[in-house]
């Protein structure tokens, strides 16, 4: 059953409501993402999401297919939107109750700068092809 779940970036200049299926988040490791958020990227699939305030939202084009999000004023990341396959994720640092998110996959383990530990899913970029995520 999905939920809705409250955040905010760092400023609150951005405030959201999202809707999300499972109370999941990934961790990615990619190369964008290390530049992005500066190691591990946290994100949680959202059905939709409701901005109550978004002024400061600026997007980011980071490839063909996909554009990112962040705060202009504290330089929060954001989203993460794919209009390919029309994946949307959040970041799970702005969740009010982010604690409440279990691990479930971490994503190109092969560029990744440290691993974490637990029972979850861990895909290769090559995992990640062979599957088409
Ligand atoms: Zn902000
Ligand atoms: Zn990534």
């Amino acid at each position: 059953m999905s939920k809705v779940m409250h955040g905010r970036c760092l400023c609150g200049d951005i405030e959201f409501q999202a809707i999300v299926p499972k109370k999941e988040y990934y961790a990615c490791h990619c190369n964008m993402c290390q530049k992005w958020s500066s190691g591990l990227h946290f994100s949680v699939i959202a059905e939709e999401l409701n901005l109550r305030a978004h002024e400061n939202l600026q997007t980011f084009r980071s490839s063909e297919s996909a554009e990112r999000g962040f705060c202009r004023r504290c330089g929060s990341s954001v989203l993460y939107r794919n209009d390919k396959s029309n994946l949307l994720v959040v970041n799970l640092g702005l969740f009010d109750q982010r604690q409440d998110f279990m691990i479930v996959t971490e994503l190109f383990i092969d560029q990744g700068l440290c691993s974490l530990d637990g029972g979850h899913n861990r895909l290769s970029e090559k995992d990640m092809e062979m599957r088409d995520l």
